[in-house]
Parts: C-alpha cells; structure tokens; sequence
C-alpha cells in the first residue's frame, strides 16, 4: 500500500528524473531530504524501506484468498497494537515477532515502534548484524569507530524502547553472544522495553542447552548445523527474551505442507 502522503512530484517515490546532456538520470526528489529533517521520526534509526511502516498499511493480504495467513497476520497486528498502546503498563515488556516472512516482521515491528513513538517513548532501531559490525569495531579499539560505538552502546543503555531487527543472523562466536546476552540482560532487569525479530525458530532451546552443557565448545567443536534461535544468540539468552517479550508467531499452521522450519536456514534478505 502507498504511503500516507504522495508527493506530487514523485508519486511518493523520492525520486524523479531530469534531463541531462547525457540523457535522463534519476535524482532524489526534494521531498525526500524534507521529509528526512521534518519527520518525527528522524532519530529513531528506521531503515528507508521501513520508514512509512504503520499498522494501518500493514496488509494481512485478502481473507478470501488465504484464510489461514490473514488470520495469522491479523492476530499478530492485534498483538503488536494493544503492546503499542499500553506499555509499559503490561506484564511483558516486549515483542518477540517469529515465525514469519522478515518483511512482515519487520514492518510491524517499526510500526510498533513510531506508535510508541508518539506516545513519547524514545525509541531506538538496531539492525542486529549493523549493531554488532559498530560494537565490533570498538571492540577492536579503532579510535574513530569507538566514539560512534560508544554512541551506540549509550544510546541503546538508554531508550525506553529498542527494537533488534533480525536477531541471530549473524554467525555465533563466543563474543557475538556475550554481547547480545548482555543487551537482552540489561533490557531484561531494568524492566525496559524490547522488541525484536527472528527468522530463526524459538524451539530447541532445551536440547540447545543439553548440547551447551555436553561440552561441545570445550571440545573445540561448534555446532555442526546451528538451527535454533537458541545455537544462535544462546540458550540463556532466549529463555531471558522470552520471559520478558511476548512472543508474536507470524508462521502460518500448515495443511499438510512440509514446513520444519529448523530443518533449513531462515529465509534470507532482501526483505521483501
Ligand atoms: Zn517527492
């Protein structure tokens, strides 16, 4: 669905084409860079493709056409909206939006997130893997990368709401999850609000921990095929995530249809 407000110039697009001796060339329109300083928005760190996200134009597409999926998305809207409006008075502080396309995930998870927004929330969007490329660099101690490091690490210590986007998409090292328990232990006991999102499935998070346990990673061993969200970010970290977020399934019950998710890696970007 289009945006709440098309520019004339270009249909909403940000970008319009102009004459040039070398023949058209596509440039942004002056819509976009307005839009960008104006918008309330601005600072909550949405990417473009999520940035005219809302519950209104999140399309659940046609009940009549595909029962099951409406039913499911709706439900999920329905979820994320009454979070939207009542955090924080609510028993979890969160979202935890599986199961489903990252598209779909994504949109209602910024949608959540301006709606908050508004209500006067600071609010704060991480992309999982761009989150630990920017702490990494801190970690390494490159002097210019640490003071946007720290930034970051300030800014998500601080919001009243931090949405991770596609957790668990980055490979597992042991550093990859002392620093993402440490985000969701830190949102977790300062009762702070966190949303995130993840193709990768919530089960498993027992034999996970059996595995852990079993001493796979003193061996020297890794996981041959991490296939829970669990061998991804950490078994401690996912029973502390779901404890604090409500989790909002996307996946659509199959009839019939084979669809173990765990069997297979997430399906993967662009998210479209
Ligand atoms: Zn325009």
């Amino acid at each position: 669905m289009a945006a709440d407000l098309e520019c004339p110039k270009c249909d909403g697009t940000t970008w319009i084409t102009v004459e040039s001796p070398q023949g058209p060339v596509a440039t942004r329109c002056e819509c976009f860079q307005r839009d960008e300083r104006e918008s309330p928005y601005a600072t909550l760190g949405l990417p473009p493709r999520f940035r005219t996200a809302t519950f209104d134009n999140f399309s659940a597409g046609s009940a009549k056409e595909d029962r099951a999926t409406y039913n499911t998305l709706i439900a999920a809207l329905r979820i994320a909206q009454n979070f939207a409006t009542e955090f924080p008075v609510c028993a979890q502080k969160g979202l935890l939006f599986h199961g489903g396309s990252p598209a779909k995930m994504t949109h209602l998870a910024a949608a959540a997130l301006k709606a908050l927004s508004d209500r006067g929330l600071s609010c704060f969007f991480c992309d999982y893997q761009e989150l630990l490329q920017a702490l990494r660099s801190r970690h390494d101690t490159e002097a210019d990368a640490s003071a946007h490091a720290a930034e970051i690490s300030a800014r998500i210590a601080q919001v009243d709401v931090l949405l991770l986007d596609s957790l668990g998409s980055h490979r597992r090292t042991e550093w990859v999850a002392d620093t993402v328990g440490g985000i969701i232990r830190s949102r977790y006991n300062h009762e702070k609000g966190l949303i995130a999102t993840t193709s990768w499935p919530l089960e498993g998070t027992r034999s996970a921990l059996a595995r852990e346990r079993s001493g796979f990673q003193e061996m020297g061993v890794a996981p041959s095929d991490p296939e829970t969200l669990a061998e991804r970010i950490g078994s401690d970290s996912v029973w502390r995530l779901i404890e604090h977020c409500a989790p909002v399934s996307l996946r659509v019950p199959s009839r019939g249809r084979p669809r173990r998710q765990s069997a297979q890696a997430p399906p993967s970007l662009p998210k479209s």
